[in-house]
């Protein structure tokens, strides 16, 4: 028993890939957490936390699966057979097999395979960067696993220029959310709408699945997978009609408008009803509702740009605010991408000067097929595994497990606990969980800089992730400064200190009790079109792209329908017990995960309520418990991500169902909501 003066509160920051980054108060004996709850010092976030983290974390940080010791794998990949051993040990056994590697196929044959595990600067991309850019390994592109469609279908339109914060959201009149169910994957938004709701403003939601936000909206337009684009297009050609466009401001602020309108008319009303299986009435309702109002703020979730339609999706949904001038004021505007508010020196954190001339970049999606394939010259022979527990997050699971099992391949396993990627690895490194290091903290789905300090030492032999690349540097004999930098130090190069907006704080100064909010010049709310300018070539709102056109061939938004062989189409959004894959592992998501299915699905293949069934496609099979459910369209079938490999009986997740092949239009990115599937009870 601790007696109660022991015990602290200390402040902390989340770090899961959440929009939110919410300030955290961990009570601490100081060995270990205790609880954690949401704190105040983020005015944003404002004391509130989801469940999954303040009930998963303390097991997540001392539960069994921890790893607090180097080990080295010895049984079959896969079965997480291991045995303890030294830093030291752990060093030279990564040293001797990456230069084994490096010294018959060159050291592009070397492959960092992170993603988003924690968010934080220092940990998410640091030293570790620094590392690999000076081994010459190769480079990821990491976007196209989630994220790079949604961001540069925003960037094609509006540069790398911040966009509307969401707190301004309770401004509006109008609130519309598109493919973001708000309530477990960006949680304070849900606050902002129930805000502007009380002040008279209205909610639409447009999404496949009526999530608790959709069932609360004035108007919930369940869509059809994939085909936003075709809705959108087809509004702004009838609002055009309708004379509701806001010339002045298209005039002053929007360029390749005849372009893009030229394709919106291509799409009638009539049409998009079809596609998008959207009563006409609704759309009717829609666009009455869209175009009396004064203040529209519109929130585009990860859902649309997870099918290949997806960039064309969100571009047309942003588009139709810069039509309708939905821009210039408190409570109009697109959120999305507030992050580009931060002053960050990227470049010299991770210092890209450091990377060999000429070394190729690999998509991570596509990271697998090469190592199963050795399609590419060099082959892939040594994997740097961190940050990510790609076995539960990647598409076309089987293909990467079968890639991870390649023996010729070496693997490196880096993380907090023991999980199905993890059980690949030849060596594990042992990271400290972000309560046990340093780091500071953007956002991607608000504006305040944060930072934090460690709150209990690191568990055992585990350490920070800048630390475990500082020692892989001088094991491997990268000496002088830039291997040399303190966590201070990392910071102070993650921000730009001069910058007005940290006050005269150094980036490693900045006070833990509080978060500094990213303002525009002279300390003025980020307003698109007032205080921001768009920052694109034109210094405009740019609906046509010359940049996607020349990469893409999708200068303009457009529809292009993914055939299936199978009759149902599987979407797999986020969990409220889960954020990505990350506390897969605790209690509460053992045993099969849910499937909801419509009843007429269900009764046509006399499913019911709690039968054990199997998804199955070309690519994989796995068994989910049916909950049959008017919450989703006949045809589509949803579960959420994010199981670990021992919740389904044929030991795979709703990622083995997954294409890795099928790519989105713009930046290659994941497609996975075009799974198609068959059902069967077992
Ligand atoms: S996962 Fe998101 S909502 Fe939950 S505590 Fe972390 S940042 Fe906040």
């Amino acid at each position: 028993m601790q007696s109660e003066q022991e015990v602290t509160i200390k402040p902390t920051v989340c770090p899961l890939d959440c929009p939110d980054t919410c300030s955290l108060s961990v009570e601490t004996d100081g060995e270990k957490v205790l609880k954690v709850r949401g704190s105040k010092a983020n005015p944003y976030t404002a004391g509130v936390i989801c469940k999954k983290v303040s009930d998963y974390y303390p097991d997540f940080v001392h539960g069994e699966r921890r790893l607090t010791t180097p080990l080295l794998r010895t049984g079959p990949r896969g079965n997480g057979e291991y045995r303890p051993v030294s830093w030291d040990e752990a060093l030279n056994l990564v040293y001797e097999g990456v230069m084994r590697v490096v010294g018959t196929y060159g050291p592009q044959s070397v492959v960092p395979l992170n993603y988003a595990g924690p968010h934080g600067q220092l940990a998410g991309g640091s030293m570790d960067r620094r590392f690999f850019h000076k081994l010459g390994a190769s480079l990821v592109d990491r976007g196209p696993l989630c994220g790079a469609v949604r961001g540069s279908a925003y960037t094609s339109l509006f540069g790398n220029a911040p966009g509307m914060p969401p707190e301004q959201a309770r401004h509006a009149d109008l609130i519309v959310v598109v493919g973001n169910n708000v309530t477990v994957s960006n949680l304070h938004f849900a606050r902002t709408i129930k805000t502007a709701r009380k002040k008279g403003g209205s909610l639409i939601v447009v999404d496949p699945k009526r999530t608790r936000i959709a069932a609360q909206a004035d108007l919930f337009l369940q869509i059809k997978p994939g085909t936003d684009v075709v809705f959108f297009l087809a509004v702004a050609a009838e609002i055009e009609r309708r004379g509701a466009f806001d010339q002045a401001f298209i005039a002053q602020w929007v360029e390749g408008f005849g372009a893009y309108m030229e394709e919106a008319r291509k799409i009638s009303l009539s049409e998009a009803s079809e596609v998008c299986g959207l009563p006409m009435a609704q759309i009717e309702r829609f666009i009455n509702l869209y175009a009396a109002a004064e203040k529209v703020a519109l929130s585009i979730g990860n859902g649309p740009e997870r099918g290949h339609s997806g960039g064309s999706s969100i571009r047309a949904a942003m588009a139709l605010q810069a039509l309708t001038g939905n821009f210039g004021q408190l409570g109009a505007g697109v959120f999305a991408k507030p992050g580009l508010a931060f002053p960050a020196t990227q470049a010299r954190l991770q210092r890209p000067d450091l990377v060999p001339v000429g070394t190729r970049m690999l998509n991570i999606v596509d990271v697998p097929r090469h190592m199963l394939n050795d399609d590419i010259n060099p082959p892939i022979r040594a994997v740097f595994l961190y940050n990510h527990n790609a076995v539960c997050t990647h598409p076309d699971q089987n293909r990467l497990r079968a890639a991870l099992s390649r023996e010729e391949i070496f693997i490196v396993g880096c993380d907090v606990e023991m999980n199905d990627s993890m059980a690949y690895a030849d060596v594990i490194l042992p990271a400290a969980s972000h309560f046990e290091s340093n780091d500071i903290y953007a956002a991607y789905g608000q504006a305040y800089l944060q930072r934090a300090e460690p709150v209990i030492p690191p568990l055992g032999e585990a350490l920070p992730n800048s630390e475990i690349f500082r020692r892989l540097a001088a094991r491997f004999g990268f000496t002088g400064p830039v291997f040399d930098a303190t966590d201070a130090e990392l910071m102070d190069a993650a921000y730009d200190p001069d910058d007005r907006r940290l006050n005269g704080h150094r980036p490693s100064e900045l006070p833990l009790d509080g978060a500094i909010a990213m303002t525009a010049e002279g300390g003025e709310d980020l307003i698109m079109c007032k205080t921001v300018t768009p920052g694109t070539a034109s210094g405009k709102i740019e609906l046509f792209s010359r940049d996607l056109e020349d990469r893409f061939g999708y200068g303009l938004p457009r529809y292009e329908a993914v055939p299936g062989k199978h009759p149902l189409i599987l979407i797999t959004p986020s969990s409220s017990k889960r954020t990505n894959a990350t506390f897969g592992g605790h209690v509460e998501s053992q045993g099969p995960e849910r499937l909801e299915i419509h009843p007429d699905d269900a009764a046509a293949r006399t499913i019911r309520e709690g039968d054990k069934v199997r998804l199955w496609n070309d690519l994989g099979s796995v068994t989910l418990l049916a909950r049959i459910s008017g919450d989703v369209q006949p045809g589509v079938l949803y579960s959420p991500k994010g199981t670990w490999l021992g919740t389904s009986e044929t030991g795979q997740t709703v990622n083995a169902l997954i294409s890795a092949d099928l790519k989105t239009d713009i930046m290659e990115g994941a497609c996975y909501n075009d799974t198609f599937v068959d059902i069967e009870v077992v």
